[in-house]
């Protein structure tokens, strides 16, 4: 089964016409403000993201490197890219049905909030996850 998502209210559906990378939850600040706690974010080849209802998808500009998507009516963290990178990310929690995905890192955690401890076997990591950036999922 291809792997497909939306937002809290419908509007925004995507499906994936290709694999999807390893889920990532991100500690950092600024995916902290926008999730409300930690992102869990898996990737797929941008090529491969279709996304219906884009008209409801608003680009907030994180920064100079990045900008995030979230449905402009329910307010859904959706989408993370990077402008000129050929990976997209998307919010695990968006998805729906069983995903057969797995939690394989939490990143940025130097970054993370003192109202909760990361516990389990899933590894940690101060910044990004390097063997992902050399597998090209960042
Ligand atoms: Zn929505
Ligand atoms: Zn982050």
């Amino acid at each position: 089964m291809p792997l497909s998502g939306s937002c809290a209210c419908g509007a925004v559906t995507f499906s994936l016409a290709g694999g999807a990378g390893p889920v990532r939850a991100c500690h950092c600040t600024a995916c902290r403000k926008q999730s409300g706690h930690f992102w869990a974010a898996s990737q797929a080849a941008k090529a491969d993201l279709i996304i219906a209802g884009t008209e409801y998808v608003r680009w907030f500009r994180a920064s100079p490197q990045a900008r995030r998507g979230f449905c402009e009516l329910c307010g859904s963290t959706l989408f993370f890219e990077k402008p000129g990178s050929e990976r997209i990310s998307f919010s695990a929690g968006a998805l729906d049905g069983e995903t057969g995905l797995s939690l394989a890192a939490h990143i940025f955690v130097a970054e993370k909030g003192d109202y909760y401890d990361i516990t389990g076997d899933v590894p940690c990591f101060d910044g990004f996850d390097a063997a992902a950036r050399e597998r090209g999922e960042e």
